[in-house]
């Protein structure tokens, strides 16, 4: 029997694609910082079974045309935006994500830029390295308290909940919104379910983690932030194209809104002369939601698992995108 044969599109460490290695023909891109260039990724496609990629891999129909002999698309994150989820359906090709693995580490860094982003962190960490600190004042770098306050979570999911459990510690009164409720979250987390405008209204601290789809894209806008109270927070780990980021930025500068906290954005690496970097009450992080070494080990070991149970086992796959 032939040995299927797998593409992964980004080098990773050897000892967690072994298990692949041993019966199958595996080839990875060589470069851990710099995606696969497009013309060397269609080529190596051609006769791929399954291919590994990351949320930098457009995978759509063009992709989808270069690979006449795939079988399986595993992403190694659990958003899948970057994925035509129909257009593999149509094509009875099986795609997989990465969900529950990261769930913990993307809340800790949630909580963290929620607080960063209060407390004034990097700001207080920026005077001190640059000779700033020359006496103690009442109100120096004085932030907003996450103690006690209201936080309104949009999209209380697996990670969303995982943030509420965190607020739940802090005795944070949580709000949340989704399309559908979620009676686990209420009974758990003393979470209230309201629409996305009183959530908007009522919350010290605005929380993004809806995944990225027609729905939700461009619902952080204008009349979000007008809702918003003048010193709220608005933390964004789901997607960047969620936020309407040129609205973001003016209410930013004109106090609609007190600071942002932000993983993700629109476009990835965001320019160096984007307008958001200029604000001091933005924090500005790259897309670091999963980055613990552990869990990026999770991520890529349930990656390779999907792949190894579709194309050796034979077997469905472990985490299907449904
Ligand atoms: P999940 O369990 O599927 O949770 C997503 C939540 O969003 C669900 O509660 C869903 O509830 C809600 N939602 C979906 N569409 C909505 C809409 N139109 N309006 C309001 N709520 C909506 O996913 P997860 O594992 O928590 O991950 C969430 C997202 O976080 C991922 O899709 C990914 O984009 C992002 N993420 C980012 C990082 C990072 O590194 N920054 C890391 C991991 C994940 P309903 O279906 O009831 O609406």
């Amino acid at each position: 029997m032939t040995k299927p044969k797998i593409y992964i599109t980004r080098k990773l460490p050897e000892e967690n694609i072994q298990i692949l290695k041993d019966q199958a023909d595996v080839e990875m891109w060589d470069d851990e910082w710099k995606p696969v260039p497009k013309d060397i990724l269609f080529e190596k496609i051609k006769q791929a079974d399954g291919v590994l990629t990351m949320l930098t891999e457009r995978v759509d129909k063009n992709f989808f045309d270069q690979a006449p002999h795939l079988k399986i698309v595993a992403n190694m994150a659990v958003g899948y935006d970057n994925i035509d989820i129909q257009e593999a359906q149509k094509r009875g090709i099986i795609t997989t994500n990465t969900p529950d693995v990261l769930t913990e580490t993307t809340a800790d860094l949630t909580f963290a830029l929620m607080m960063a982003t209060a407390r004034r962190l990097i700001e207080a960490s920026e005077y001190v390295k640059a000779g700033q600190w020359k006496n103690w004042g009442p109100f120096l770098l004085a932030g907003k308290d996450l103690y006690g306050k209201t936080v309104g979570i949009v999209g209380m999911g697996r990670i969303g909940a995982a943030v509420a459990k965190r607020c739940k510690g802090f005795d944070m009164n949580i709000l949340y919104h989704n399309r559908s409720r979620d009676p686990e979250a209420e009974q758990e987390y003393d979470a209230s379910y309201v629409s996305f405008e009183d959530l908007l209204k009522a919350s010290d601290f605005v929380v993004c983690l809806t995944p990225l789809t027609n729905e939700t894209e461009g619902m952080f806008n204008q009349q979000a932030f007008e809702l918003m109270k003048n010193d709220a927070v608005f933390v964004n780990v789901g997607r960047g194209p969620v936020v309407d980021e040129q609205a973001l930025y003016e209410a930013l500068k004109t106090g609609e809104i007190g600071g942002a906290g932000l993983d993700v954005f629109s476009e990835e690496p965001i320019q160096q002369d984007h307008p958001l970097l200029s604000l001091k009450q933005a924090v500005i992080l790259p897309h670091i939601g999963s980055a613990s070494i552990d869990t990026r080990n999770a991520m890529i070991d349930l990656a390779v698992k999907n792949l190894h149970q579709v194309l050796i086992e034979n077997k469905p796959p472990v985490t299907p995108i449904k």
